[in-house]
């Protein structure tokens, strides 16, 4: 048997089993022998069995399990499967292995005989998730995408964003953590797991084109996979020469500026770049993240559907990880099984004029670092990132406060304006970059001295963001109900997580890029813009994506529906 093995496995004869659980300690001896009791099997009939998921289960400390799901493969034997097919009818636990392999939407490119596009090849804005994985589906497709991404290839963009960081490189406008290769998660913890259940199909095909690309196979099994940041690179380089193997093109600092537009029906012909140079497409996949402000802008003023929506604020919160893994795993803390210790918190505001107001853990990076994320010049913003060993002393999270769309009126510049969002992340993004002295520094504050508490004089937690902070009245840098709301939450999260308050911990401000401040609508069937045809916006700047793997299924979503319209007489029947 060989519990790795994945080739040869036929889905007809597989078998899937979840919550199998054992202590800490144990071997893969003892998950098999586990396996053959729950199936009711001798060992002998167990045929090959292969890991699907690991998980922690730490709901009580003092017992803290290790969950598998595992697929097995058996022997085509009618009279084995019909036993298993009649324990399943019982165990909600047992079930045959879905069949979760991703279909593309065209039949295999043939030279010799369906006939080809003729129309120039699509195009792709912004190489981060989402338009990687558009730009390699295409690619996959045979349909040669050309890719134009503003930043810098992704050497050159660390040496820029770590030079920032390190304090030896100005800040670059179009090279920092949010724009260049690999887009706005290239220097994060790589988190690769999303709040929204997204479809298995779609997941395993993203997850096993990062493992062709250079990642660790292991983000196939975790449950909550990550890739790190100097990891990451190498994927996203991995990424770039698949693409340019199948016959895609990327281009780096290439900027595009507006689109261009067939003034008769509004149907997209190309694209401008900050150059000059103009591209020929009458497809364009449009992913430029959440913080391409002046794309935006440029949008607005071609009169593409846009609205504002709903994102969220708050700060970086810091703790010793020591503190978190004891809060976790209790005497389990540092166990080799366990690693760094997540956690994730919501707390539902209940004081006076917080109706309707949550706060929230966000982005959470066990041993790692905060670290500038701004885009724009003359702005702070807060976000984490660790390395795949995530071995820093302090672990971070985001803590923010919802914000609604009637909160960004005051900001709009007229009634429905789409961009009322940005205006409101530049206000307080600006506001903490001057508070903090103007540096690119971040403002900070002791969590003790932020609550109003007295005995606030020992602080265990130094702050870890780069490019260095400033001590400051958080208050004067958020606007007052996210303030508020942080104070009422910050006590009840200590009742779940003790030391989380008490423990010393360390606010850095703003932490606003959490999603993006607007959305492109586009149609649910053909997923371009209502009013823009040739025009597909997708990923995280669209509002249609909130993580690096969203974004990633979203780009490969839209893709399909390029490369449909592109080759209608390609197309699968479903
Ligand atoms: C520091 C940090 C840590 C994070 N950690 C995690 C994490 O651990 N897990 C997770 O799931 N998510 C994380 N995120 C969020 C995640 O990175 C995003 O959700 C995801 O990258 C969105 O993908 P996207 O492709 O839609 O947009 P982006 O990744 O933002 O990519 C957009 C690309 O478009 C380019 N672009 C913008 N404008 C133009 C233009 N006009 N012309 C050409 N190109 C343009 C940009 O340079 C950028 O490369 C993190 C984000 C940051 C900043």
């Amino acid at each position: 048997m060989n519990a790795q093995h994945r080739e040869g496995v036929v889905q007809q004869n597989l078998w899937r089993v979840h919550q199998l659980k054992l202590p800490l300690d144990h071997s893969d001896a003892d998950l098999e022998a586990l396996l053959c009791r729950r199936l009711r099997l001798a060992p002998a009939q167990l045929r090959r069995w292969q890991l699907v998921r690991r998980s922690v289960d730490a709901r009580r400390r003092t017992a803290i399990q290790i969950v598998y799901s595992v697929d097995v493969e058996l022997d085509a034997a009618p009279a084995l499967h019909g036993r298993l097919a009649r324990l399943a009818a019982k165990d909600t636990h047992l079930q045959p292995t879905p069949d979760t392999r991703y279909r593309p939407p065209l039949l295999p490119l043939d030279p010799a005989g369906l006939p080809q596009a003729t129309q120039p090849p699509p195009l792709v804005v912004g190489a981060g998730p989402c338009g990687y994985f558009a730009a390699l589906l295409l690619a996959q497709m045979g349909l040669r995408p050309v890719l134009l991404e503003r930043g810098r290839d992704v050497k050159s963009r660390t040496a820029d964003t770590f030079g920032f960081w390190r304090g030896t490189r100005p800040f670059d406008p179009e090279s920092n953590a949010q724009f260049g290769e690999g887009g706005a998660g290239t220097f994060s913890d790589g988190k690769l797991y999303s709040q929204v259940s997204e479809p298995p199909a779609y997941q395993r095909k993203v997850l096993e084109e990062l493992v062709a690309s250079g990642a660790n196979p292991e983000i196939l099994t975790l449950h909550h996979p990550h890739i790190g940041t100097f990891k990451l690179a190498t994927v996203v380089r991995g990424l770039r020469s698949r693409i340019e193997a199948l016959g895609g093109t990327v281009r780096f600092e290439s900027r595009v500026v507006r689109l261009l537009l067939d003034p008769s029906d509004r149907r997209i012909t190309g694209v401008q770049l900050a150059s000059g140079e103009q591209i020929a497409s009458c497809h364009v996949l449009l992913a430029p993240g959440h913080s391409a402000r002046d794309l935006f802008e440029a949008l607005e003023q071609q009169g593409v559907a846009l609205e504002a929506k709903p994102f969220a604020m708050g700060v970086r919160i810091e703790h010793p990880q020591a503190l978190i893994d004891r809060a976790r795993w209790g005497p389990a803390a540092g166990h080799p099984r366990l690693g760094p210790a997540e956690y994730k918190l919501v707390h539902h505001c209940s004081g006076e004029g917080l109706a309707g107001r949550s706060v929230w853990s966000f982005c959470m990076c066990p041993g790692g670092l905060v670290v500038g994320a701004t885009s724009e010049a003359g702005m702070v913003v807060t976000n984490g990132m660790s390395q795949h060993s995530r071995n820093e002393r302090n672990a971070n999270s985001g803590l923010v406060v919802n914000i609604s769309l009637a909160d960004l009126e005051p900001y709009a510049a007229r009634p429905g304006d789409p961009l009322a969002g940005v205006a409101f992340q530049r206000h307080w993004e600006g506001r903490a970059f001057a508070l903090a002295g103007a540096s690119y520094a971040a403002p900070s504050q002791n969590v003790a001295a932020f609550l109003g508490e007295a005995s606030h004089t020992t602080d265990p937690v130094p702050a870890s963001y780069q490019p260095g902070v400033s001590e400051s009245d958080l208050a004067e840098c958020l606007p007052d109900f996210v303030v508020a709301a942080l104070r009422e939450a910050l006590p009840a999260f200590e009742r779940r997580l003790p030391g989380y308050v008490s423990g010393g911990a360390r606010l850095t401000a703003v932490e606003t890029r959490t999603s993006s401040p607007l959305r492109i609508p586009r149609d649910p069937l053909t997923l371009e813009s209502l009013n823009t045809p040739g025009l597909f916006p997708a990923g995280e700047g669209a509002g249609y994506a909130g993580g690096i793997l969203s974004a990633a299924i979203d780009g490969i979503k839209v893709a399909e529906k390029v490369a449909l319209a592109l080759c209608p007489q390609r197309a699968i029947s479903p």
